[in-house]
Formats: C-alpha cells, structure tokens, sequence
C-alpha cells in the first residue's frame, strides 16, 4: 500500500491515505478542509475511496467526514466517541470561531482486538483511550505500521486534559496498546511526524524507558 500523508486544517491534522495495488484507497481521519487533497490525490492514483477509518472524534479529526458521505464510504469508528462525531456542535467551544463541521455518520462501531479487512488489508483495532474516550488505532501487521490518532507522537503524548481524557488511562493505553506492538512498527500520529514503536519506547520523555518505573 501507497502512504499519502495529507496535513490539513487549522491544526496541521495529519490525513493518511493509503491506496492498495487494487485501487482501493482509505483514508485515516478527515479534518477540516482535506477533502479537496484527497480527492486530487485519489485522481493521481486512480483510486477510488472504499473506506475511512476514524481514530477518534475530536473536530480536527472529523471536520470532513460529512464530506464523503455522498461517496458510498464505509465509515468505521469508536462508539466511545460517538456524540461528537454524531453531534460536533457540541465541541464548538474547542472549535476555531466560524468553524462549521457537519454531522458524519457510522457505518461500523468497533473496539478492542476487532480485526477487520478493509480494501483487502488486515488491519486490527485497538482502543487507546486517555486522551479521547474512544480513541482507537489501526494496526496494520502487512505494513507493519499503526495510525493511532493523538495517543502517542514523536517525542510527546496526547493531551489528557481534555474532556473525557486522563493521564493514567492514557499511559495504560501507550504502554498495553501501543509498547506491545512489535518494535519496528511504524507509528503514525494524528499531528506531526512518524517514529517507530521502538524509538518512543526508548526515548520518549514520557512514557520512555528513562521514566518508567
Ligand atoms: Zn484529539
Ligand atoms: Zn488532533
């Protein structure tokens, strides 16, 4: 599978988009103002868009998903999220003033070890709450990588001061969800850039081997 990394939005929300040799593609979060990358990007490729998978349902993660609902997308998510993505407006005093995010709908509530085939790759959920209620990753073993929305960046950890969020939950997500992946896995953030399953067990300043206990 091709990996697009497609930034977009008032918060740099990092979009992947991954397109398999089938021309199927999915898109991993649709924050605001995205619509139009992906749907030049899937032209380039001459893929088509078959599914979204969302990492959890804070605004800059969703702001588009309405978008694509006239495209026959199956929309997978965390039910644990699911007043946010169903009702935005609720988070509007988190949201940039004029911002407006319409409504997404689910196809497909999922949780914990669900393991799922979507545009013929494996892929298995797991929920990381901590910073988001029902903030899930998507593991993907054939790439070895996993999306895992603002669970964990390079060098950083989610907030955990938001609705919903608390640090002891999201330091149980990191170390049971995201340290027992295998070590190379490629981790990909919600915002900024890659690092490895390996890399943040070593050296991150939180969750690192230098402050566990
Ligand atoms: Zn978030
Ligand atoms: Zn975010």
């Amino acid at each position: 599978m091709q990996i697009d990394v497609l930034p977009a939005g008032p918060i740099e929300t990092n979009a992947y988009l991954l397109t398999a040799e089938s021309g199927e593609s999915l898109l991993v979060d649709a924050p605001p103002a995205v619509e139009g990358a992906v749907r030049e990007r899937l032209a380039q490729r001459g893929a088509r868009l078959a599914a979204i998978l969302v990492t959890h349902g804070h605004w800059d993660h969703i702001g588009d998903l309405g978008k694509f609902r006239g495209d026959g997308v199956d929309v997978y998510a965390h039910a644990g999220d699911r007043e946010w993505i169903e009702n935005p407006a609720i988070m509007a005093a988190f949201m940039p003033p004029g911002l407006e995010v319409i409504p997404g709908r689910v196809d497909r509530w999922v949780g914990d070890g669900e393991k799922l085939e979507v545009a013929g790759a494996a892929v298995e959920v797991r929920h990381v709450p901590g910073h988001a209620p029902g903030n899930i990753l998507f593991y993907f073993p054939g790439l070895a990588a996993a999306f895992v929305g603002d669970a964990l960046f390079r060098g950083g950890v989610g907030r955990f001061d938001l609705p919903g969020g608390d640090w002891p939950t999201l330091e149980r997500s990191i170390r049971e969800r995201i340290f027992t992946l295998p070590g190379e896995t490629a981790v990909y953030p919600g915002h900024g850039p890659a690092t490895t399953v390996m890399e943040e067990m070593r050296n991150n300043p939180f969750v690192g081997s230098g402050t566990a206990g």
